[in-house]
């Protein structure tokens, strides 16, 4: 009997994990991938969190990550706008910092099974069970799904969004360019958009949400970046400029916004498993960051008792973050479309103190 199983071990997981044993729980980790990794993601992550991370010695000062002030806009026709970042947010890859805080979790003595899928969890009367597809069955007080935006235990669970179809696909690449290292822009392209900022090692991450429907269209990735992406000028010339690291690209399908809920079955979700932010808000980290401190905090206060976290979990959450992710949700419909991102493009322009408000409304108080 575990006092806690993280399903997961992605921000949300990892630093969960390293809060609970500091504070002197038992942890497993249970991870369906081996580390280091490359994971689809921006990698532009918000100052919201840097001072948590700098205070919990969990901030990767060794990989010198990009400091990130300005914001750049382009719609789909090459309209351009620039602002700066009110919090601003730095830059380093997920294969870099997940590696990092699996170290760090690995010395605090958090136990991990890896590479080890969790097939099945259910709520019994005073304790979880956890069925894995090669360690055999667990037994848990408490169980924490940190297990990112969609997994087969979204099935298993019954949720109510896993059955909605999502018209998003998520490319990422990493690239070597001449390009300025202090901005995040965020270049529009019909039906999606794509993003560029700065890395550790002098590498940039590009990285688009695509529509599935125009991969059906033009049958590959290369074809439909050709046809969709570079009608973008500003795009055209990143991809015929870039020297691109990887072998191919990766790769996500499915990638939903839809609202979860943040207790199920008696599971506490972090991250995204409790819900995603769109990508243009740039938040997704720094909310999979706080959401698992909210948890991992709450988890200490009740000393574990159950049903005195599920309350005050779901109220904590909710104040946090519900109106954030709607929020993105609605802005998310301002990009994609060329008339809309033009519009968004004139805002920044022309109402900087309109963009900085908006902006501010998918963003938190730094913790
Ligand atoms: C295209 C795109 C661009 C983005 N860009 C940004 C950005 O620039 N900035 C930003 O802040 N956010 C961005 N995000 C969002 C960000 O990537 C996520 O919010 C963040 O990764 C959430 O972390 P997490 O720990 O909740 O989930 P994840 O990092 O996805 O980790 C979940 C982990 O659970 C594991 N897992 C799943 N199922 C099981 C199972 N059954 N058993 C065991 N393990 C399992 C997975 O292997 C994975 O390692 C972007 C997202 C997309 C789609």
């Amino acid at each position: 009997m575990k006092d806690i199983i993280i399903i997961g071990g992605g921000l949300a997981g990892l630093v969960s994990s390293i809060l609970l044993k500091k504070a002197g729980f038992e942890v497993m980790v249970i991870e369906k991938k081996g580390y280091p990794f490359h994971r689809v993601c921006g990698e532009y992550i918000s100052n919201e969190v840097k001072d948590f991370l700098l205070a919990e010695e969990l901030y990767p000062t060794h990989l010198a990550p990009a400091e990130i002030s300005r914001f750049r806009l382009s719609s789909p026709d090459g309209n351009v706008a620039e602002m700066p970042l009110d919090l601003g947010g730095f830059g380093v890859s997920r294969y870099a910092l997940d590696d990092f805080l699996y170290q760090k979790a690995l010395a605090l003595g958090v136990h991990f099974l890896i590479p080890t899928q969790v097939l099945s969890v259910t709520q019994e009367e005073d304790h979880f069970t956890v069925e894995t597809n090669r360690d055999g069955i667990f037994k848990s007080k408490l169980v924490i799904g940190a297990f990112g935006k969609r997994s087969r235990l979204d099935k298993q669970l019954e949720r109510r969004f896993i059955n909605q179809r999502s018209p998003y696909i998520g490319v990422k690449y990493h690239i070597k360019l001449d390009y300025d290292a202090d901005v995040v822009a965020l270049h529009n392209f019909q039906g999606g958009y794509c993003g560029i900022n700065r890395v550790e090692n002098d590498t940039f991450n590009l990285c688009y949400l695509g529509s599935q429907k125009s991969l059906k269209k033009y049958g590959n990735i290369p074809d439909m970046e050709a046809q969709v992406l570079w009608k973008n000028p500003h795009l055209k010339a990143i991809f015929q400029q870039a020297e691109f690291l990887f072998e191919k690209p990766e790769v996500i399908n499915e990638v939903s916004f839809a609202a979860k809920k943040p207790v199920e079955k008696g599971v506490f979700m972090t991250g995204d498993a409790a819900g995603l932010i769109t990508p243009l808000c740039g938040n997704g980290m720094a909310l999979a960051i706080h959401s698992a401190k909210l948890l991992s905090e709450l988890i200490i206060k009740h000393e574990g008792n159950h049903p005195k976290i599920v309350s005050a979990y779901t109220r904590g959450w909710n104040a946090l973050f519900k109106q954030r992710l709607w929020t993105g949700r609605q802005l998310q419909r301002l990009f994609g479309s060329s008339s809309l991102s033009n519009l968004a493009v004139g805002l920044v322009k022309n109402s900087h103190s309109l963009s900085t408000w908006l902006m501010k409304q998918t963003h938190g108080q730094p913790i």
